[in-house]
């Protein structure tokens, strides 16, 4: 069995499995994809010390420096339950079962897709999931935001502060989110909010977005708008389905319930990353979590009885 067995190759798995190699202590790392959603990702602004990284590269760095330590990889493998015997046993879609005497679990997330023409072929080429991130590409430019919950909102301010404009796109007739923010919104002179509005499809000239086309729920009619970027922020989907026969505590939204050492509700088993309760999504917070979990299982590890 293995000391450690980290699930996920992003940013936190890659973070819990060096931390944890570095103890000299047998360690494992199972993903189904190595990057995680840095794969997925063009420039990257916010990754603290490097002014300017593209996704592709910073997932090879990551690999790379996972690799000079004695971790081993399975990747290609995706993880269909845990259970907690005398070790805990992870179980392979493929049927293989992984034993090991700790486990951190850091499968990620995934925006929850708004699933209309355009949205697939323009992303990352004016749809973007990630104010934060990618905020500051619009400089000076028109946007939309698609969702008026507590994300919708907070995104539309934070960018209200970068772009030019930002319209707000709402199905149903009324926001979601907080009245405090949808106050701070209503009062900001570069944000529109319109409800009732149903987004059709995302528009492009064959190379980025220049618009999308909503109807009007009420009344059928369908307007255009003129953008540079469409932000979608219709909610983050946890990867923890395969957790949900384990007994492990989640939130109401599927997030892995963790403390301040990454520990779990089941002894052992540690998480780390966008797949748990942590209030931010980021590269840098999912490291630095990774971290904490690998460091929190050592300590699991040297207290507890298993040989
Ligand atoms: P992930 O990166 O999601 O990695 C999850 C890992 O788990 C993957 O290896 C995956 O294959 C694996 N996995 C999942 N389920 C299973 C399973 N059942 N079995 C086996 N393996 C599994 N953050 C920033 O800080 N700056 C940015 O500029 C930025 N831009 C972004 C742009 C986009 C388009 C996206 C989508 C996100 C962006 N983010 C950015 C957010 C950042 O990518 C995440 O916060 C970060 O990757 C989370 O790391 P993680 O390790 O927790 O999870």
């Amino acid at each position: 069995p293995y000391d450690v067995l980290v699930l996920g190759g992003g940013p936190a798995g890659a973070a819990a499995a060096i931390y944890a190699a570095r103890k000299g202590i047998r360690t494992a790392l199972v993903a189904e994809r190595f990057g995680g959603q840095v794969m997925d990702t063009v420039g990257i602004e916010n990754f603290i010390s490097v002014p300017y990284t593209e996704g592709p590269k910073l997932s090879a760095s990551l690999e790379q420096h996972v690799k000079e330590y004695g971790v081993d990889i399975i990747t290609g493998q995706r993880a269909a339950d845990l259970k907690r015997a005398q070790m805990i046993e992870l179980e392979l879609s493929g049927g293989a079962t992984l034993s090991s005497k700790s486990v951190i679990l850091a499968t990620g997330a995934r925006w929850r897709e708004l699933g209309v023409p355009g949205e697939a072929e323009y992303k990352t080429r004016g749809v973007a999931y990630c104010p934060h991130c990618d905020g500051p590409f619009f400089k000076g430019k028109a946007v939309a935001v698609i969702g008026g919950g507590n994300s919708g909102i907070e995104a539309a301010i934070d960018l209200a502060g970068i772009v030019k404009h930002v319209t707000v796109l709402e199905f149903a007739d009324t926001l979601r989110a907080d009245e405090v923010l949808v106050r701070k919104a209503r009062s900001m002179p570069n944000i529109d909010i319109i409800t009732n509005a149903q987004t059709t499809e995302i528009l492009g000239d064959g190379n980025k977005v220049n618009g999308l086309q909503y109807s009007n729920r009420i009344s059928g009619e369908s307007h255009k708008l003129e953008l540079a970027g469409v932000f979608v922020q219709i909610g983050l989907v946890p990867n923890t389905e395969f957790l949900k026969d384990s007994g492990l505590e989640m939130n109401r939204m599927g997030e892995i319930v963790i403390n301040e050492r990454g520990a779990t509700s089941i002894p052992g088993v540690f998480a780390a990353g966008d797949a748990t309760t942590v209030p931010y999504k980021q590269i840098v917070i999912s490291m630095g979590a990774g971290a904490t979990a690998a460091l929190g299982a050592f300590d699991y590890l040297i207290r507890s009885s298993i040989p």
